[in-house]
């Protein structure tokens, strides 16, 4: 199977220099060929989505949501298709690009319900004759560039509130997996006026050029720090709005435990899902110091068993890392991490001749000033630091530039009273990992985050601008 989507205006903007993506679990397989949006081309992008905003944001509210769900009705029908795309590009397991699906639908869904709630409030006013009233409009035109870890949720994430709220959308997905955000492009044809969803196509330069239009009314960007800086510095020039949601080096702390099995599982689990390319995996574990011998031991029992390979496969649990430049970043953090004094516990690569794989792997006696404590990976590594009381277990679990989830193991009442008020984080998670729900806001602080959060209620501050209403009889 190799994808490739043609230029069609008003929905995919190609014509630009030839790329290609490749399967991760074998290099040699082309995944899909495309050709970058020409950057002459976006004044007449924008202007095609600035028609298409206006005339949507004239069509009335539950209208326009019931057609947003009959788009998300279409995306669920077209599971396979398009799980079979995520993995062909990305490496995730089958299984997982299909839970990847079904949990964007879920977040999509409830977008969509909220946009149905109020979206302005009756004020009492300070003059006679004057009704004043708040009220919500749509934003504009929403531009927005997405990473490769989740080619279907990330980009959803986005485009239903958007769409729900009545805004157009102009969409570039990550250059390494962009076609399953084609496919649900190509599942809005006639729901939508033309040119409400677009897709532009190509690497940083087009994204800068989209993020960096002065006819953008909102950016929302889902990245690494980095780049997230320089959205942010570009969309400033231009007063824009942001949504950033940006890297992590989430910790989980384990205090104490009443079933420690249940919780290593949980640790495991949250650092190799996706492959450990999740922005919200776990990437460091704290432990308290007396329980770090038994801690590590099971750690490494079940990463040893861990079955790596292609996506395709039934039997395996994690597939490989997404591009050839990300595994080299991978594996160049082992090798930093083992150059800096840590004991690596468990196997950094895989041996194998093809594809991008790394091994789950765990590095003990890690010190906070390490890059392993420090920086993000990505990768399904996870660095076991050791403390001695919950002072010293914040202290190491805040020294970080990242604030995007946390989550502690204890059952005492204190401990978790501490966590949730004093952790840096935008998501807290006592008792398990950093698994989320679909209705909760999906937040970041510290360099994690700028901006409304995404899902939840909070999206329709990103989605909307508020406006004060005098009305005098
Ligand atoms: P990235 O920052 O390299 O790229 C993200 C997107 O931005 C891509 O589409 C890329 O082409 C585009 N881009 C690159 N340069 C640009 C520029 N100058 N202006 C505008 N757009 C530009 O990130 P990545 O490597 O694709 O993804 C991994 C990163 O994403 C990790 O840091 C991860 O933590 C983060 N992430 C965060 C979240 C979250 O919700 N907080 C979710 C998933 C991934």
């Amino acid at each position: 199977m190799t994808y490739s989507f043609g230029h069609r205006e008003g929905v995919f903007w190609t014509g630009g220099e030839a790329f290609e993506t490749i399967n991760p679990a074998h290099p040699g397989i082309v995944s899909g060929r495309y050709s970058e949006t020409r950057l002459e081309d976006f004044d007449t992008i924008f202007a095609t989505a600035r028609h298409a905003a206006l005339e949507w944001a004239a069509t009335p509210g539950l209208r326009r949501q019931a057609l947003t769900e009959t788009w998300l009705d279409r995306i669920e029908a077209a599971t396979e298709e398009i799980a079979l795309a995520i993995t062909l590009e990305m490496g995730k397991t089958l299984a997982d690009a299909r839970g990847e699906i079904l949990h964007s639908l879920k977040e999509a869904r409830f977008a969509v319900a909220e946009a149905s709630r109020p979206i302005g409030e009756v004020m009492p006013s300070a003059r006679p004759g004057l009704r004043n009233m708040t009220l919500r409009r749509p934003r504009g035109v929403i531009v927005a560039a997405t990473p490769w870890n989740y080619p279907v949720l990330t980009p959803l994430r986005k485009l239903a509130p958007a769409f729900a709220h009545g805004n157009a959308v102009v969409l570039k997905p990550s250059e390494i997996s962009p076609a399953a955000a084609c496919l649900i492009a190509e599942l809005a044809a006639g729901l939508f006026p033309r040119g409400l969803f677009q897709i532009v196509l190509g690497g940083g330069h087009v994204g800068a050029a989209l993020t960096g239009h002065p006819q953008a009314d909102g950016v929302t960007f889902t990245g690494s720090v980095a780049t997230g800086k320089a959205v942010y510095a570009a969309a400033a020039r231009n007063l824009t709005e942001v949504q950033l949601e940006l890297g992590g080096k989430n910790g989980i702390v384990v205090h104490d435990s009443e079933d420690l099995d249940a919780c290593i599982d949980q640790v495991v689990a949250g650092a190799v899902e996706n492959a450990g390319q999740r922005c919200t995996g776990i990437s460091r574990l704290l432990v308290q110091r007396k329980l770090a011998a038994e801690v590590e031991a099971r750690i490494a029992t079940r990463m040893s068993r861990m079955r790596v390979g292609d996506g395709m496969a039934a039997d395996i649990d994690m597939g490989p890392m997404a591009s050839r430049a990300h595994f080299a970043r991978v594996e160049a953090a082992i090798a930093k991490g083992v150059a800096e004094g840590a004991r690596r516990v468990t196997a950094g690569t895989d041996g194998r001749q093809e594809g991008f794989f790394i091994r789950p792997t765990l590095f003990a006696d890690v010190t906070p000033d390490m890059s392993l404590a420090r920086e993000e990976i990505f990768g399904p590594v996870l660095s076991m630091l050791t403390y001695e009381d919950i002072d010293e277990a914040l202290s190491i679990l805040n020294g970080v530039e990242f604030g995007l989830a946390a989550a502690l193991y204890s059952n005492r009442n204190d401990i978790v009273q501490r966590f949730v008020s004093e952790a840096e984080a935008g998501m807290l998670h006592v008792n398990h990992q950093s698994a989320i729900d679909a209705n909760m806001p999906f937040a970041g602080i510290k360099n994690s985050g700028v901006g409304a959060p995404s899902i939840g209620r909070s999206a329709i501050n990103f989605y909307t601008t508020e406006h004060a209403v005098y009305i005098k009889s």
